[in-house]
Order: structure tokens, then sequence, then C-alpha cells
């Protein structure tokens, strides 16, 4: 959701689109995100205001044309590194001070990007990192 246009939702998967399988015919399956660096006090909203204020957001975005079936609500606190403008420098500190340890390798969400690929990939890198550290 652009800031702005969303007093609580950051942003909105529809999961039966994504997968097939997820929400019986003519239904839909959306996951609903909260919270962040910039919300981090919606966690503490109770079940039903919370969710009255995201379905508010996602009806001023989507336009629904009825009442949710089923709803679920799960909190994770500090789920998700939230990098901010020093990050990148504190990241290459870290590095630069690590370069004495070749065989230890760093990776996932909170160095290179926190997308479930970008994790992915730091995993990749590492490994590889390490694997060149041992081949003579
Ligand atoms: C609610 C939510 C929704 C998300 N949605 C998306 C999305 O739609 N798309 C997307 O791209 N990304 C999404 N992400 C982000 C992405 O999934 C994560 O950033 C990424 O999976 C993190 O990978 P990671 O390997 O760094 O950490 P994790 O996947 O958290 O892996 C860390 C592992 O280390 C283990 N561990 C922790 N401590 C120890 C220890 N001391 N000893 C041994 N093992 C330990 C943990 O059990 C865990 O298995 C989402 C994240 C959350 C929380």
């Amino acid at each position: 959701m652009p800031r702005g246009e969303a007093d609580a939702l950051l942003g909105c998967l529809l999961m039966s689109e994504l997968f097939p399988g997820r929400a019986p015919e003519g239904r839909a399956l959306l996951t609903l995100l909260a919270g962040g660096a910039r919300r981090p006090d919606l966690l503490a909203l109770p079940d039903d205001q919370l969710t009255a204020a995201l379905l508010r957001d996602l009806d001023g975005a989507l336009g629904l044309r009825g009442e949710p079936t089923l709803l679920g609500v799960a909190r994770w606190p500090r789920a998700v590194p939230q990098p901010g403008r020093v990050h990148p420098r504190t990241i290459a500190e870290v590095r630069a001070r690590l370069a004495r340890f070749p065989r230890l390798a760093l990776a996932g969400a909170c160095f290179d990007g926190v997308a479930f690929g970008d994790a992915l990939a730091s995993g990749a890198a590492a490994a590889a990192n390490l694997l060149a550290e041992e081949t003579p």
C-alpha cells in the first residue's frame, strides 16, 4: 500500500491467486500484513480492532463486496528485519571486520534483503564463498 493511503495495512497477498487449492471455488484467501517499523503499536490492538482497521483499508483499496467468512490473526513481533538508512554501511563494516575469519560466513534476511529469495541467495552465496575457501 502506498504511504498515506492506508492507516494499518502494509500490503496484501492474494494467496489463492499465488497457489492453487488455497480457497474454495468462488472465494479468495488473502494475507494482510500490518505493523513493521512504522506501526509496531498495531500489534497490541485486540483482534477485532486490528481486523476492522485492516478491512477498512482493504475496502478503500479494492472495494469489498462482503464480509470475510473466515479470519485468522497471527502476531510475529519483530519478525522481519527492518533495515534503516545506515544498514548498508553497518553491514559493510561488519563484513570488513569479519574478513580475518575467512571460514565464517554470514547469511540471512538481515544482510542483503528481507525477501525470501534474497535470504536464499544470501545463503547460497555464503556457502559458495566457504567452498571456495576450502578449495586449495
Ligand atoms: C509474516 C511474514 C511474511 C512474509 N512474507 C514474505 C513474502 O510474501 N515474500 C517474501 O519474499 N518474503 C516474505 N517474508 C520474509 C522472508 O520469509 C524472511 O525474511 C526469510 O524467510 C528469512 O530467512 P532467513 O533464512 O534469514 O531466516 P529464517 O527463515 O528465520 O531462518 C532462520 C533459521 O534459523 C533457525 N535458528 C534460529 N536461531 C537458531 C540457533 N540459535 N541455532 C540453530 N538454529 C537457529 C530458525 O529456527 C530458522 O529455521 C515474510 C516474513 C514474515 C515473518
